[in-house]
């Protein structure tokens, strides 16, 4: 099975101008990015997003906001015929000490789980260099695409790592050999 999990902000839509986005409004798309999974589920992939949300946890939205977010989300995934299966989020402020949020393990656990696969046969697809380094916990290949809230590359990605513009450069490279990932690893 070829699984991806991406991470949401920075890899298929653009920043928060304040740091969250709390409104299907301020959803815009990284242009590209749905093409981007459009092609992998063409190619038999699942592609799956695992997303810190901690605004939920300071109250700056609630989850009735974050899921009209993702509805705006899942609706423009599908005007260009792409999916994703499901978005895993962790729901709390990074004071909360839980596990689940990146670069803690449980978010990406809870997919491998799921659907049954190992965490090596995973391909961890972000912009944040916490979502690449909860990937490397459970042996996930790990692909930076993008950059983070700053505009920049992180410096300190975790060993293995490789870099791309965006998620669409990252497609292009990995599809043309069949998905297995030889193109990257
Ligand atoms: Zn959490």
């Amino acid at each position: 099975m070829k699984l991806a999990i991406l991470d949401r902000d920075g890899t298929l839509n653009q920043w928060g101008a304040q740091g969250f986005i709390g409104h299907p409004g301020d959803w815009v798309a990284v242009p590209g990015a749905m093409e981007a999974v459009a092609r992998l589920n063409r190619a038999g992939w699942h592609v799956v997003i695992a997303t810190n949300q901690p605004g939920l946890g300071r109250g700056l939205f609630d989850v009735l906001e974050l899921n009209a977010v993702h509805a705006k989300m899942h609706r423009e995934l599908a005007a260009m015929g792409a999916r994703v299966d499901a978005v895993f989020y962790c729901p709390h402020a990074p004071d909360e000490g839980c596990r689940c949020r990146k670069p803690g393990p449980a978010l990406f656990e809870q997919i491998a789980e799921r659907y049954g696969v190992e965490g090596r046969s995973i391909w961890a697809i972000g912009s944040g260099v916490e979502h690449l380094q909860a990937g490397s916990t459970l042996g996930a290949h790990l692909v930076f695409a993008g950059s983070d809230a700053s505009g920049a590359v992180p410096v300190q990605l975790p060993a293995g790592a490789v870099c791309y513009p965006d998620l669409n450069a990252v497609v292009c490279d990995l599809l043309p050999l069949g998905g297995d990932g030889k193109a990257l690893s």
